[in-house]
């Protein structure tokens, strides 16, 4: 494992010249080859419900939008999970709002049926749930769940991310939780969350490697403008605000890359939605060795609006599938099979 002082980390976080980043993302690149090896994991995404009583300030999704929702039906969701496996995907992640509309049961039944009737592992998404239903949902057969905690500065996560009611929102004792649970554990930040500054940044990326993360996700924050984190108003960190750009992305990616060197690191659709040319691609040769396809069928798709403009959002799933693994091909890697959990999980678990 790469150490790196909180002064290296916000050296290379301010850096902006790509000649001088060159040998942060050729180490990055080095380091991933090393560790998780030239696969290219798929995660096909199923994003089953935008029912949300949150009022997260960055999402499209949180409650006070009027907008249609959704809830995708049992058979929906299955027909998706055997489309993953048809394609050749080796996981599925159910993702959602955090919909209590939605009874811990259901989920729990559609994940055995996952299990049973193929090879996927089941990553969950679905926000801050009740141990019991972590609990579950574990038993059920899930094997990871996603949860980020947006940005390791309290003060800014309360202001943009508002605990329930009677309730305290800490997504850091959640994820051990999780992990206590024997759930592989992933987590991330937004990059540019209005309010952040360099040094929240670096202490992001050493809070990554405290949880010891199975896997990593990092995309650029991108405006909704019917939020209030979208609004030309929204707060600002001053001379140090972290940009929500293409390089400070690609910078984030390759450092946790060097912190955390066998996670799984994904190339995230944020990421592709801010260079649709080859976003991907930039992704995955800075650090990052997962893609996450979108197996939710329209309209849904169009409605589960996190933000505006997703990256393939009106691609068929197929079409979607074969551009991705054209894009993995051209950059000389290839796709990975099997449920690809993390290299470290494995060797622990034989
Ligand atoms: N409700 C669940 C899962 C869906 S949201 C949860 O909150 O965990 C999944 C992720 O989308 C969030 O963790 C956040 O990092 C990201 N996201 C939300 N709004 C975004 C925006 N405006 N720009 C970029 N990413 C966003
Ligand atoms: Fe809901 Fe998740 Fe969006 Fe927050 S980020 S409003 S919890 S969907």
């Amino acid at each position: 494992m790469y150490t790196l002082s909180h002064n290296e980390l916000l050296g290379w976080l301010e850096e902006r010249d790509e000649a001088a980043l060159a040998p942060l993302f050729a180490r990055a690149d080095r380091v991933r080859s090393e560790h998780v090896g030239g696969a290219v994991h798929l995660r096909g995404l199923i994003e089953f419900s935008s029912y949300c009583g949150r009022l997260c300030a960055y999402c499209g999704l949180r409650a006070p939008r009027r907008v249609p929702r959704y809830r995708m039906t049992r058979e929906e969701v299955l027909r998706c999970a055997r489309k993953a496996t048809q394609l050749g995907f080796g996981t599925v992640v159910m993702q959602s709002g955090e919909d209590f509309g939605i009874a811990a049961e259901w989920v729990a039944d559609i994940i055995r049926t996952i299990k049973r009737e193929t090879p996927l592992a089941v990553t969950l998404s679905l926000g801050e749930r009740r141990p019991e239903e972590f609990r579950l949902w574990r038993e059920a057969g899930a094997d990871r769940y996603l949860l980020r905690f947006e940005t390791s500065d309290a003060e800014l996560y309360a202001r943009i991310h508002p605990a329930r009611p009677d309730e305290t929102s800490n997504r850091i004792a959640l994820l051990r939780q999780l992990r206590d649970l024997g759930y592989e554990a992933g987590s991330g930040v937004m990059v540019g969350i209005p309010g952040q500054s360099y040094q929240t940044l670096a202490r992001d990326l050493e809070l990554f490697s405290e949880l010891d993360l199975d896997m990593i996700g990092i995309g650029p924050f991108l405006p909704h403008p019917e939020t209030p984190l979208g609004a030309p108003d929204a707060p600002h960190a001053g001379a140090g605000q972290v940009p929500a750009d293409e390089l400070m992305v690609l910078k984030t990616v390759a450092l946790a890359r060097l912190l955390c060197p066998d996670a799984n690191i994904p190339s995230t659709t944020a990421l592709a939605t801010i260079n649709r040319v080859d976003g991907r691609e930039r992704g995955l040769q800075s650090g990052a060795n997962v893609v996450m396809p979108n197996l939710t069928p329209h309209p849904y798709r169009q409605m589960y609006e996190i933000y505006p403009g997703k990256a393939c959002a009106d691609e068929e799933i197929e079409q979607c599938a074969h551009c991705v693994r054209g894009r993995i091909a051209r950059i000389g890697r290839r796709v990975g099979s099997g449920p690809g959990a993390r290299a470290h999980a494995c060797a622990v678990a034989q």
